[in-house]
């Protein structure tokens, strides 16, 4: 098997197994052979296909995505940032999932522009694994193989889609064999996932949101990820009036009902668990949700954009980090960029919390890397030592928005970013070269995904329960003079 060696690295953040943490190594080298790290430390002696000068370099672990919808998401770009109902409390999710909703059944070239995009944008920020929620397209597998990312697919279904008559009430259309075909369906592609190739493709098992799926049809999804010992995602806990139909329906929050019916376990995922029974939108007499998420091993997927573009803020990322919530990070939302997320994983915790001990750095980093990991059930992913897969990042310590590195990991996450991400290995297989994605096209799927908006926004009429055109529902900044 190839082995490529990076020699004396300027920087490495490695992992130390018996603090259970990332530490910073400095001038050390960093080999792998095939798929899997050899070895981390100093005078590599054995031998070497490949051997990269380590001196500019901040070697990492790959970034892990816990969440992301990319079929669908770039497509959003100068039309989402500021889409929010005040009378839905301000969230733009349920409008524009009903609005802005294209049928990709007839639009598979369209998903594919967005995907293609989106995998870029997360392979120049140092994603190497990815957890895809999407509906179920065809060309998805395939292209997800030909990204070169580690793919976690999660098809998703549901007995409900959100129907709204109005700009204040959040209704239902139910149609539970939908369901049941959209989960065996699921299920189908996750199972043939494993004999793939390249190896590196897996499945999530994904209902969709805890208030769109019925009680059996969740209890179902979760026996069936056990079985497979398959991770297991939903959306919980992410918009106030999703809380407050869970509490109409259940007299409990959206946390404790999915606690009820079992959900609720190491290999659990949920987007976002941000609307809990002590947030202050909520305010709940219970104050449980957070001990329930600790005490039951479920992670949630930490995506702080979209919701700071409604003015809301998960309470507090470090009031959940010491209660022991395993926290991953994603990208629910385009830009596609870890990193920026965990740049307001961090800020935003501060401010929630009024208090700049509230998150620091190093926990945000652990999250992005370890919790996602953790979240996954992979101990092999997220950590720079012997025997981890080789999902490695390179960052280009001589990159002007780094220096001075004098702290490498704070240069990447408050400054440069994206921008200093130069080389990036997956399995062991270079992905990104010199900031370059080897494996798609970029530039070519942004001049389809142009078609694709166009697409999109001309079928928002016929959806919207005012038949009101895109650019009435979301205008232009500025108007055209
Ligand atoms: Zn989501």
């Amino acid at each position: 098997m190839p082995t490529t060696v990076i020699k004396n690295a300027g920087w490495v953040a490695a992992w130390d197994e018996s603090a259970k943490r990332h530490v910073y190594r400095r001038g050390i080298d960093v080999a792998f052979e095939g798929n899997a790290i050899s070895f981390v430390g100093t005078g590599y002696g054995g031998a070497a296909d490949r051997t990269i000068d380590g001196k500019d370099c901040f070697v990492l672990p790959g970034l892990i995505d816990v969440h992301s919808h990319p079929e669908h998401e770039p497509t959003y770009r100068g039309i989402r940032e500021e889409h929010g109902l005040p009378g839905m409390y301000m969230t733009g999710l349920f409008e524009r999932a009903q609005a802005y909703s294209s049928s990709y059944a007839e639009a598979e070239a369209d998903a594919g522009a967005a995907a293609e995009f989106a995998y870029c944008e997360l392979l120049k920020c140092g994603v190497t694994s990815l957890v895809d929620i999407s509906p179920n397209w065809d060309g998805w597998v395939d292209l997800m193989a030909k990204s070169g990312l580690r793919s976690f697919l999660a098809p998703g279904f549901a007995s409900a889609r959100w129907k709204l008559e109005n700009d204040h009430t959040l209704g239902y259309a139910w149609d539970e064999a939908r369901g049941k075909a959209g989960f065996a369906a699921a299920l189908e592609l996750i199972d043939g996932l494993a004999k793939h190739p390249s190896g590196l493709l897996s499945g999530v098992v994904s209902p969709s949101q805890i208030d769109t799926c019925t009680e059996s049809l969740l209890r179902d999804a979760f026996a069936a990820a056990r079985e497979r010992k398959l991770p297991f995602t939903v959306h919980c806990a992410q918009a106030v009036n999703e809380v407050q139909e869970m509490i109409d329906r259940h007299g409990q929050t959206s946390i404790q009902w999915a606690d009820s019916l079992g959900l609720l376990a190491p290999g659990t995922i949920l987007g976002h668990a941000l609307f809990i029974d002590t947030h202050s939108w909520i305010r709940w007499h219970t104050k449980r949700d957070l001990a329930i998420l600790a005490e039951s091993g479920t992670a949630i997927a930490h995506c702080p954009s979209p919701f700071v573009r409604y003015g809301h803020v998960l309470e507090n990322l470090g009031d959940y980090l010491r209660a022991g919530v395993t926290v991953g990070i994603g990208t629910d939302v385009s830009p596609h960029n870890l990193v920026e997320e965990m740049r307001k994983a961090a800020v935003l915790g501060r401010v929630a919390a009024r208090d700049i001990r509230a998150v620091s750095t190093s926990d945000v980093f652990h999250a992005a890397t370890v919790g996602g990991a953790t979240a996954l059930m992979r101990d092999d992913l997220g950590r720079l030592a012997p025997g981890k897969k080789a999902d490695l990042v390179i960052v280009d310590l001589k990159h002007p928005h780094m220096m001075p590195a004098r702290d490498p990991l704070r240069s990447f996450v408050y400054h440069a970013a994206d921008r200093a991400v130069r080389d990036v290995f997956v399995d062991g297989r270079q992905v990104v070269a010199a900031g370059k994605v080897l494996t798609l096209d970029q530039a070519g799927a942004a001049e389809r995904l142009t078609q694709a908006q166009a697409h999109l926004m001309a079928s928002v009429p016929q959806r919207d329960y005012l038949k009101r055109s895109a650019d009435q529902i979301t205008p232009l900044s500025l108007p055209v003079a």
